[in-house]
């Protein structure tokens, strides 16, 4: 149970289809239904989906956003990249970037960087997502790797207003695996830390991704420290997305 603002995004990855969006009356019923301003919901669909979806949900209060972006602002020839400005223009207000299945992909925190940069300087949230893999877990290394994710991704950032960081162990995405309450606790404090004495910030919103779902957010809801949740495959299920929300405020 929280008293405090949450963010719950829902990242569909490379899933959905046109028809889809269908599956977002029962969200868009659940938002205004609930009045509370206790929270923000954003739908982070494929590209080709977002135009759709921002027109679907442009009277309500859910927000927009992509799941990358190109790290150049300008037109130019970069064949079957999106810039922060096209997203702006079909609608979407954040972008997720550094997801590990990118990095895994070959994205180091010099082109992340590149892009957290150009997202914010039009005015795009970011929502900077970072985690260990299981060997550098058992290495003993998470706080290493966090804080260079961190010193190197953001470096040069300012202001965090816009942004949400999300901490997302490599090995819990897409497992449902997740950490236990004291690593989970120990991990955002220590992230929490790093960014207050590097980056001379007082707040600063961190969001918690891998396999959350409705049987243990609860559970990992007992943190306090936490400002909501990033939802993979439980997201595209609204109803499981929806439980989520309600059993956070339970
Ligand atoms: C994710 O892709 O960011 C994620 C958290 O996925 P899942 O919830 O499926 O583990």
């Amino acid at each position: 149970m929280t008293n405090k603002y949450m963010y719950f995004v829902a990242n569909w990855k490379m899933f959905g289809e046109p028809k889809a969006v269908n599956s977002l009356n029962r969200v868009i019923k659940f938002s205004k239904q609930r009045k509370s301003n206790k929270f923000k919901l954003i739908y982070c669909p494929p590209y080709t989906l977002l135009n759709l979806f921002s027109k679907k949900l442009k009277k309500t209060k859910i927000d927009i956003g992509a799941q990358n972006c190109h790290q150049d602002n300008n037109f130019g020839a970069f064949t079957g990249s999106i810039n922060p400005q096209m997203l702006k223009s079909v609608g979407a207000n954040y972008v997720i970037l550094g997801h590990s299945e990118n990095r895994s992909s070959g994205e180091n925190d010099i082109l992340i960087n590149k892009k957290v940069k150009s997202s914010l300087n039009s005015n795009l949230k970011i929502i900077f997502c970072i985690g260990e893999t299981l060997l550098q877990k058992n290495n003993k290394l998470t706080h290493k790797v966090l804080k260079n994710q961190i010193i190197n991704g953001l470096k040069g950032i300012k202001e965090f207003n816009n942004v949400i960081l999300a901490y997302e162990p490599v090995w819990s995405i897409g497992s449902g695996l997740i950490p236990t309450i004291s690593d989970l606790k120990l991990n955002i404090n220590y992230i929490k830390n790093i960014v207050k004495k590097n980056f001379k910030v007082k707040k600063l919103k961190v969001i918690y991704g891998g396999s959350v779902n409705p049987k243990n957010v609860s559970e990992l809801n007992k943190i306090d420290i936490i400002d909501g949740f990033l939802v993979g495959s439980a997201s595209q299920d609204s109803k499981k997305f929806i439980d989520i929300v309600q059993k956070t405020f339970i």
